[in-house]
Parts: C-alpha cells; sequence; structure tokens
C-alpha cells in the first residue's frame, strides 16, 4: 500500500448506496474518476450514478473482497458497515476512514466514551443495559431525559424521550435491544454542526459552521453560516478539528453539537462522512463536502471550503408525495432555489428524498426562499 496520491482515472469504491453516496459519485465523476459502490438494493441512489454498482449484502465478504479489488481505494458513506467486511476490505486496500474510526462512531456509547476521555463536553450520561440500570440512570441524571439504542442509530430512530416515571416502562420495551445510553435533555439555544476534512497529512479545513433545525428527530433545515457570534463559529470550528485530530480520521468528519447557555458547546453526535447539514456545500462552497472527501480519501491537497453565498437547504421527505406528486416547477420558479432529488422509488413518511438548495444575500434570506419553495412544491389535497 503507498500514501501517493490516488489520481484522475483511479477508481474509487464507496461502502453504501444512499444519496451521499450519490453526491459524492457525482463529484467524483466529474472528477474524471471512476467510482464503484457496494449496497445490498439495486439500483441504489449511488449506483444510479457508480460506474459499477455491486448489490450484496454488508456482510457478504467474498463480495466486498472482489468489490476492493477492482478499487484504488476504498470509502464510505455509511457508518455502520460491519467491522468484519470493512477488515477484510483494508486487507486488500487502503479504506479511509479506517475500520477503527467506524468502530468508533458506529456505536454510541462508544463514541461518547471516546469524546469524554478525550476531554471533549459532551450531554451527562449513562450506559444502560436494563429497566432497572435505566431506573437508576434516571434518578442519577433527572428527568427530561432521552433514552437511545447504543448502536446503529439514525434519524432519530431508536430514541425515546422519558419526562415522566410512568414511561420508564414503555421506553425500555421500545429500545427492544440490550444495551442503550440515557442522555439528560439538553435545553440547547441552537443546534450547529461542523463538517472538518482531515487530508492523509494530517492538515484539515473545517466547514463554515452550519444552523440545524430538526423535526421529530430529523434534520430539517441547514443554513450556513450560522446566526452565531463570530467567537462561537471559530471555536465550533476549532472543536470539530479537535476531533478530527484525536480520532486521526482521513477523511470527512461530521460534528454535530448542542450550543447552550453562556455560549458553551456540547457535542451531540459524529459522523465520518458526508452528512446533511452540509448538503448547501454543493451549491454554495468552492468545494464541495463530497469533493472534499474525495479529496482526503485520495491523498490530495484540501479544496478551499469557503462558502460563495449564504445558503440554506430544506429537506424533502417521503411525507410530501402523501396527497401526489409534489410540483417540482412551482418551487424552480424561484430562481435562486436547486432541486436535488435522490432517485429513490418508493416515497414513505420520514425517508429522506431530497432537498431544496437556496443561496441568497444572508442565511435569513436563503432560509426564507428554501422554504417558500418546499411550501410551493406541495400538492393541495
Ligand atoms: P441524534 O440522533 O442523537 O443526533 O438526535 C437527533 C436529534 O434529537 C438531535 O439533533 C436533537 O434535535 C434531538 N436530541 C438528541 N439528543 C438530545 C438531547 N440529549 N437533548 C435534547 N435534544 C436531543
Amino acid at each position: 500500500m503507498t500514501d501517493k496520491p490516488i489520481l484522475p482515472g483511479a477508481t474509487i469504491g464507496i461502502l453504501g448506496g444512499g444519496q451521499l453516496g450519490r453526491m459524492f459519485a457525482i463529484a467524483a465523476r466529474r472528477m474524471g474518476y471512476r467510482v464503484h459502490s457496494f449496497d445490498p438494493m439495486p439500483d441504489s441512489p449511488t449506483g444510479q450514478v457508480a460506474d459499477v454498482e455491486i448489490e450484496a449484502d454488508y456482510n457478504d465478504i467474498e463480495a466486498a473482497r472482489y468489490f476492493a479489488s477492482r478499487c484504488d481505494v476504498v470509502t464510505m458513506e455509511f457508518e455502520n458497515i460491519p467491522s468484519p467486511t470493512v477488515e477484510s476490505v483494508a486487507e486488500i486496500r487502503p479504506v479511509r476512514p479506517s475500520a477503527r474510526v467506524l468502530h468508533i462512531c458506529q456505536h454510541r456509547l462508544r463514541e461518547k466514551e471516546f469524546l469524554s476521555k478525550s476531554g471533549f463536553s459532551v450531554a451527562p450520561f449513562r450506559p444502560v443495559q436494563s429497566e432497572s440500570d435505566l431506573r437508576t440512570a434516571l434518578d442519577n441524571l433527572g428527568m427530561p431525559a432521552i433514552l437511545k439504542t447504543a448502536g446503529f442509530g439514525y434519524d432519530g430512530k431508536g430514541q425515546t424521550r422519558i419526562d415522566a416515571p410512568d414511561q420508564i416502562a414503555g421506553a425500555w420495551q421500545k429500545l427492544g435491544e440490550a444495551q442503550g445510553v440515557l442522555e439528560k435533555f439538553v435545553k440547547f439555544d441552537r443546534e450547529l454542526s461542523v463538517i472538518a476534512a482531515r487530508g492523509l497529512d494530517g492538515r484539515i479545513r473545517c466547514f463554515p459552521v452550519a444552523e440545524n433545525d430538526h423535526r421529530r428527530h430529523i434534520l430539517d433545515t441547514s443554513v450556513a453560516p450560522a446566526r452565531i457570534e463570530p467567537d462561537i463559529a471559530e471555536r465550533a470550528q476549532k472543536l470539530a478539528a479537535e476531533i478530527a485530530t484525536a480520532l486521526d480520521v482521513i477523511g470527512l468528519l461530521a460534528v454535530e453539537m448542542f450550543l447552550i447557555e453562556d455560549g458553551k458547546l456540547l457535542v451531540n453526535e459524529l459522523a465520518p462522512r458526508p452528512h446533511n447539514s452540509g448538503h448547501w456545500s454543493f451549491d454554495a462552497c468552492v468545494t464541495s463536502q463530497f469533493e472534499q472527501q474525495l479529496r482526503a480519501v485520495c491523498g490530495l491537497p484540501l479544496g478551499d471550503p469557503a462558502l460563495l453565498k449564504p445558503a440554506a437547504i430544506a429537506n424533502l421527505l417521503g411525507d410530501l408525495w402523501t396527497t401526489g406528486d409534489p410540483r417540482w416547477d412551482f418551487a424552480l420558479a424561484i430562481p435562486n432555489v436547486k432541486l436535488h432529488l435522490y432517485g429513490k422509488q418508493t416515497p414513505r413518511p420520514g425517508r429522506k428524498m431530497g432537498h431544496l438548495c437556496a443561496t441568497a444575500e444572508s442565511s435569513t434570506a436563503a432560509l426564507h426562499s428554501v422554504l417558500r419553495a418546499r411550501e410551493a412544491l406541495m400538492p393541495r389535497a
């Protein structure tokens, strides 16, 4: 294995076939790379734009080794790839980020322990393995609190808020697995995120801070730059860069944070891949998060992540289709709005089908445009 840069014309393997991989593949193909995708489903959002689509179970080591043998480097768009698969790919080709980084980030408890042991502030938490653990943890942390699955959680799946003692048994049953994490409910002023990119040489570039709004625990809108004081933005970027270094990640690291009273920042979650809260970078930055991931994993110099214009995105969930097909033409009548659809065939409630992005003279104006566009495309019942 070599640390020589992997140059255009080479083949990048991407584990995971969702929208993050799709936008990565678009960026990679634009720069003259070939892309092979690996996902259990045929016609995946990534597979649709890749040169080669491998359809196999994530536990299929043979298929993963075959996939790796045809690539020059392997990255991922989904952190919950089973460790044995990632490790066997790593025997054949460089995998960036590494199996170790994935191992930490694919498990909430390991991630929180890594963060707190490395000296980063997180919301107070307790591991829970039984209903009686849960009761003790609630006595310690107080209510309200949020019970989360320790592994394989995303978009708020497997999360239950507990406000009163009569909800404890139900919350434990809903968790439905042996290991969970109880977190104190944080009264935050804002939710922020920073995507840091770290190259093979350890150099880091951070994207501007995003300000995020969640609905039903799913990202709804993301705005950049965040409407916060410059010193908070600086601290948020510094925090993301420090975590990326502590984790020794090669590629991207999205750091979700809560901004709480007195301007303190608590780390909520890490993702070693492109992130929904950086999708505006595709339309609004000198270098998008997807191109930056490509540069990092290929050992190329990182690009400039600067914003060309304030921007906002609004997610398009499957719920939008409930009363008919969205009126794309109405949303696109707003000229500063861009439409991104992920090629998913079945719109289900809560499923991310696409997003809209607007650029404008200010973050607030961009948010206003994108929300107006989303409102415009909703079919009337
Ligand atoms: P997560 O999957 O942990 O990123 O959670 C999804 C969303 O749920 C977050 O972005 C917050 O809006 C909310 N949330 C998660 N944990 C907490 C917490 N400890 N306190 C308050 N809100 C939370």
